[in-house]
C-alpha cells in the first residue's frame, strides 16, 4: 500500500478561483457574498472523493486539510507530505482565466522528465480517453511544467498539481459542478494513480 498525500488547494480566507457565477454577480454588486461552490469548495469535495476512491483501490490517501475553513501555507502543505514520507503528492485545483472561453484539464509538474512527469502524462491520457475523445464536456490541455510552484518544488516525492478545468468558463463550471462528474473524475484519477504506483519499479 502506498501513501498518497492529497492537497485540496486554497481554503479559509482564500477561496481560490471564484468561478463564473460569482464573477457575474460581482459585476452587479462588487461587495456581494460569494455563491458556492468556489474553487476551494470544489477542491475539498474532489479531494475527499479521491481519498475514498484510492482507499477502494487499496491505497491510502491523506488530506493536507479536511475542511473548507483551513488554509495551510504552501510550504506547510509540502512539509506535511515530507514528514509523512508520502509516496506521492497530488494537489487538486480548479482553474480560471480572464477569457470565458479558456477550457480544459491540465496536470502541472516541476520538471519535464522523471516520475511525476510520467504520471502526469498517464493522467492526461486517461482524461483524454474518458472525456475529450468521447466529446463529454472536458478537454485536455496536457502536462505543463511549473518549476516555480512551491508545493511541487518543496515536496521530496513525485508531485503533480491537477487543474480539473476552468470554472471561469460557464460550460465547464456547470460540468465540473455535477457531483457525479466529480465522482467519475476522482475514480479515473484514483485508477490511473493506482496502476502507475503498482507498475513502478521499487
Ligand atoms: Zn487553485
Amino acid at each position: 500500500m502506498s501513501l498518497i498525500v492529497i492537497d485540496p488547494g486554497h481554503g479559509g480566507d482564500d477561496p481560490g478561483a471564484l468561478g463564473y457565477r460569482n464573477a457575474e454577480a460581482r459585476k452587479a454588486d462588487p461587495a456581494c457574498a460569494l455563491i458556492a461552490p468556489t474553487e476551494a469548495n470544489l477542491n475539498t469535495m474532489a479531494s475527499h472523493l479521491l481519498a475514498g476512491e484510492l482507499a477502494r483501490s487499496g491505497q491510502a490517501g491523506q488530506l493536507t486539510r479536511m475542511e473548507d475553513v483551513e488554509n495551510p501555507s504552501a510550504p506547510g502543505r509540502a512539509s506535511m507530505a515530507n514528514h509523512k514520507n508520502a509516496d506521492l503528492f497530488v494537489s487538486i485545483h480548479h482553474n480560471s482565466a480572464e477569457s470565458l472561453t479558456a477550457h480544459g484539464f491540465e496536470a502541472l509538474v516541476c520538471r519535464d522528465r522523471g516520475a511525476a512527469f510520467d504520471l502526469a502524462g498517464e493522467i492526461c491520457k486517461a482524461v483524454f480517453r474518458r472525456f475529450e475523445a468521447q466529446e463529454r464536456g472536458l478537454t485536455v490541455r496536457g502536462v505543463k511544467i511549473r518549476p516555480g510552484l512551491a508545493v511541487l518544488r518543496l515536496t521530496k516525492m513525485p508531485a503533480v498539481l491537477i487543474e480539473c478545468g476552468f470554472i471561469s468558463n460557464p460550460f465547464e463550471a456547470e460540468f465540473l459542478g455535477f457531483p457525479e462528474i466529480q465522482q467519475e473524475l476522482s475514480g479515473l484519477l484514483a485508477e490511473t494513480i493506482d496502476e502507475w504506483l503498482r507498475g513502478r519499479p521499487l
